[in-house]
């Protein structure tokens, strides 16, 4: 069975390119029928923000891609714990066996000596690596402070055959002897992923490039335990579109960013899918379900993909285009509480919805885009009056209030055959009624269909705004 793991350190707040390297795990799990679990990090002391396991837990569960197993899961699984902080005498057992076969060995250089080595040989000098093991001990057991290191065996290739990447090389003589167990007794990220990958099972390691030279130290460790690895696939980098790694100054980030821009979790998940996958078509719109029938690492490809900020918006809009009209209504109160504004009454909102869904791409534009509908304009778009608003104007418009009121129906073919009869009565073309009633009503220059809006927006909110028009624009 296929077991794949997301495992972020709780440094900060879910980034986009951490989702990305979530689904696609998520979705090798549910095409194979696997298992996805979430792993939590946490070695390095140092860097922790205290909410981020939540606001991870948190943004998974609003992109519907939520572990199986795991941290979040309850019970969390079999193979727990799942968070690393917690597994710290497992981690210490493996560190000793290592050092019992040989193939780790106890350090004690200082902070100053280490700083000194970095200085004169770019790294550490492998100083105790062949230091006597019983004089080792002894000064262990003595309490004096140490780390473990893994001992690196010289002039070999390490090869293994990326999903992503294909055939990998490294040369030994480059990996580091790599800390595995530090002073304070936790391990470092190094020999827990390998035994936690190990343990929890996991078949498939996907994550992120920058991890990519991590893996020879990985696979000595399995070599060094005994153990089978699993495979690993290597996620590209994300970009900006000057082909430079994606970051804050670039725009937003964090998912939670996105979230509040009021972006579809439907349509931020299409569009990290298709940040370095494609199903081989050119097919642009795709939910969660209909990639889990199809995703394949083989698909995935390894040059940097590109984060083009106009596209995730572009593809959000589909996603919105194809929701029916109620459903985004409900997503809505929360817009317009964040907005300040009461929440409409829901038939009203589904049909403002129904027509201005062409014209949003992100939740609150039905607010913010589309306030006119909810509040009487304060105020006219001044290069609209200029260009639109004729001397003759304000008095067809009063006019046109006064045939609204007495207007025994009201649909949109009601509205507009009374406004062309007004302005052939009146000898002018519609358009000297059709652009002014536009700015009286919205205050705005543009928006949906004239009549459509006047029938949505009814008779008394109309007839009000246009005679508060006629009285104000000159
Ligand atoms: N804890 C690592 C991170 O924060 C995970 C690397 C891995 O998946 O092995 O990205």
């Amino acid at each position: 069975m296929i077991r794949v793991r997301f495992a972020p350190s709780p440094t900060g707040y879910l980034h986009v390119g951490g989702l990305r390297t979530a689904l696609y795990n998520y979705l090798l799990a549910r095409r194979h029928g696997g298992k996805f679990l979430l792993r939590v990090e946490d070695t390095d002391r140092t860097r922790l923000v205290p909410d981020a396991v939540d606001n991870i837990l948190d943004n998974l569960r609003w992109a519907d891609i939520y572990p199986d197993e795991g941290v979040g899961c309850q019970p969390e699984g079999e193979h727990g714990p799942y968070t690393q902080s917690q597994r710290l005498p497992i981690y210490r057992k493996y560190a000793d066996q290592l050092l019992e076969a040989g193939l780790a060995y106890r350090c004690f250089a200082t902070a100053e000596e280490l700083a000194e080595m970095r200085q004169n040989h770019g790294g550490y000098d492998r100083r105790y690596r062949d230091y006597d093991v019983a004089e080792a001990k002894k000064r262990a057991d003595a309490g004096e402070a140490h780390v473990i290191r893994m001992k690196v065996p010289v002039g070999e290739s390490l090869e293994f055959d990326d999903l992503v990447r294909g055939h990998v090389r490294f040369d030994s003589n480059q990996v580091d002897d790599q800390v595995i167990l530090k002073s304070d007794g936790f391990p470092t990220y190094h020999l827990a992923a390998v035994v936690d990958d190990h343990e929890m099972e996991i078949t498939h390691v996907i994550r992120g490039e920058e991890w990519l030279t991590s893996t020879p130290k990985h696979l000595l460790l399995y070599r060094f335990l005994g153990w089978t690895p699993p495979r690993f696939a290597h996620l590209s980098l994300v970009v900006n579109i000057q082909g430079k790694k994606l970051s804050k100054r670039d725009g937003d980030v964090s998912v939670n960013e996105y979230r509040e821009q009021g972006y579809l979790p439907a349509g931020l998940l299409n569009f990290l899918a298709l940040l370095g996958w494609s199903n081989g078509d050119n097919r642009e719109v795709w939910s969660v379900s209909d990639m889990e029938k199809v995703f394949a690492l083989e698909r995935v490809h390894p040059s940097p993909a590109v984060f083009d900020f106009d596209k995730l918006r572009h593809i959000n809009q589909q996603h919105l285009f194809a929701m029916e009209d109620t459903a985004i209504a409900d997503l809505l109160p929360e817009w317009f509480t964040k907005a300040g504004l009461p929440v409409p009454e829901r038939d009203y909102l589904v049909r403002v919805v129904g027509l201005m869904k062409q014209r949003c791409s992100l939740l609150p534009d039905f607010v913010g885009g589309a306030s006119y509908f909810y509040q009487d304009p304060e105020s006219f778009d001044e290069t609209t009056a200029r260009k639109r608003w004729k001397p003759e104007s304000g008095e067809l418009v009063r006019e046109f209030a006064d045939r609204l009121q007495a207007l025994p129906g009201w649909t949109a073919v009601e509205l507009e055959a009374s406004l062309r009869e007004l302005c052939e009565a009146r000898g002018q073309g519609a358009a000297a009624l059709i652009h002014p009633v536009r700015l009286g009503v919205s205050g705005v220059g543009g928006g949906p269909g004239l009549f459509e809006m006047l029938e949505v927006l009814g008779r008394e909110v109309c007839v009000r705004r246009l005679r508060k028009a006629a009285e104000v624009l000159k």
